[in-house]
């Protein structure tokens, strides 16, 4: 599963976007129109979200609470590689690299290691908060 593509449709959902198409995620990854179409079917398929043929692809509730996993982890990352010496750029490129490949051991020790931390090099905060939007979610599921 490519969760890159994950982590950029909850980026793109907390910026406004609530559909994302296949050529956002082409200019943002440097791939394919048609490899991101087929990622975004298969995580629609894999129930985190909808795809919608001509439109684009929507996180539902599961695929929001996949992507904000997702993106905790990729903080934690670019914590680990700015304590390398890294710039926060590079640190974000090379979480984007290896992030998929992390085991949840190695997670919950980054978790622990950088158990202070409010804030990744980027200045996000490594926990994401997004109520507002699971209270629209939860209304609409009433
Ligand atoms: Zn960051």
């Amino acid at each position: 599963m490519r969760e890159v593509y994950i982590r950029l449709a909850y980026k793109a959902l907390k910026e406004g976007i609530e559909i994302v198409g296949p050529s956002y995620f082409s200019n943002k990854l440097g791939v394919s129109k048609p490899t991101a179409q087929e990622a975004l079917i298969k995580l629609a398929e894999k129930n985190y979200g909808d795809y919608i043929p001509k439109k684009g692809f929507k996180l539902n509730r599961e695929g929001i609470e996949k992507a904000k996993e997702i993106t905790m982890k990729h903080r934690l990352m670019e914590c680990l590689f700015y304590e390398l010496g890294m710039s926060p750029e590079v640190a974000c490129q090379e979480a984007t690299r290896l992030e998929e490949h992390v085991s949840t051991e190695l997670v919950t020790q980054l978790r622990l290691f950088f158990g202070d931390r409010k804030l990744c090099p980027c200045g996000n905060k490594i926990e994401e908060e997004f109520e507002d939007l699971e209270v629209e979610e939860l209304e609409e599921g009433l």
